[in-house]
């Protein structure tokens, strides 16, 4: 009896012992899953890192299906994409997420239908990229790479601009159209080639000799393709820096 009794007591001590206080990050991801893989990945690595030992990341991950947030983005029906995003979101807070991390540039276009439907905080993937940058230039002029509708839309550039005064150039239309069908037609769908990076290259130095101080990655896939190694310019890889960004908020 005495026996069966100090088993649980140990473990319970055990666990005080080794529990540090950590956040539970919401990850509202699948938008592809193949950027919140590295997601995933990125986070608990900084959490070791940090903690050391055999910590690891708390996090509630809700990863939704694509293929129909795809079809709406495509349909532009962006009122129907938010109440299936605010649902999702909903189901992370339900799960005891603390804040949440929306892990997809383009659907940031639908974080107010977000915030309205949960009390925690969305960590916004464009304030941190935003404090990034800001932390190493000041006033910069910063090209951004992404889906057509986060290099178009206001959403995004706008809020970098009037929120953080960062001001934001895109590529010539014809190069926007590449981007754009490389991230749908192969990053996505975790295809990556050495002539689309030959673009993605390309398209980045063009955005340089314009007269960017940096490029935003300002798409999760981009950073498969597109490594600091390969340019001179500095890249913003959205993807790490909102990762970062969760942790630092988990373990603050
Ligand atoms: N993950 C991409 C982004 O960061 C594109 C996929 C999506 O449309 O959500 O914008």
């Amino acid at each position: 009896m005495g026996g069966l009794q100090r088993g649980p007591k140990l473990a319970r001590r055990a666990t005080r012992r080794y529990t540090v206080s950590m956040k539970t990050i919401g990850l509202l991801g699948g938008m592809s899953w193949e950027s919140t893989a590295q997601y995933y990945s990125y986070i608990n690595t900084m959490v070791k890192e940090r903690l050391g030992g055999l910590h690891s990341a708390e996090i509630v991950l809700v990863s939704i299906d694509f293929a129909p947030v795809e079809a709406l983005q495509a349909a532009g029906d962006w009122q129907a994409a938010g109440r299936l995003l605010a649902g999702k979101a909903a189901q992370a807070q339900a799960a005891r997420a603390e804040f949440l991390v929306l892990a997809t540039n383009t659907m940031h276009k639908v974080a107010p239908a977000i915030e309205a439907a949960i009390t925690i905080p969305l960590l916004h993937i464009a304030d941190a990229t935003a404090n990034r940058i800001l932390a190493k230039q000041s006033s910069p002029c910063i090209g951004l790479l992404g889906t057509r509708f986060t290099m178009e839309q206001e959403f995004y550039a706008g809020r970098l601009r009037d929120m953080h005064g960062i001001e934001v150039l895109t590529p010539p239309p014809a190069d926007r159209e590449i981007v754009h069908r490389i991230i749908y037609q192969e990053l996505v769908l975790g295809r990556v080639l050495e002539n689309s990076r030959a673009e993605y290259v390309r398209i980045t130095q063009d955005l340089a000799a314009r007269g960017a101080d940096g490029v935003i990655l300002g798409c999760t896939e981009i950073g498969m393709l597109l490594r600091t190694d390969d340019l001179a310019v500095p890249l913003y890889d959205t993807t790490g820096i909102h990762a970062e960004a969760a942790v630092d908020e988990a373990l603050r």
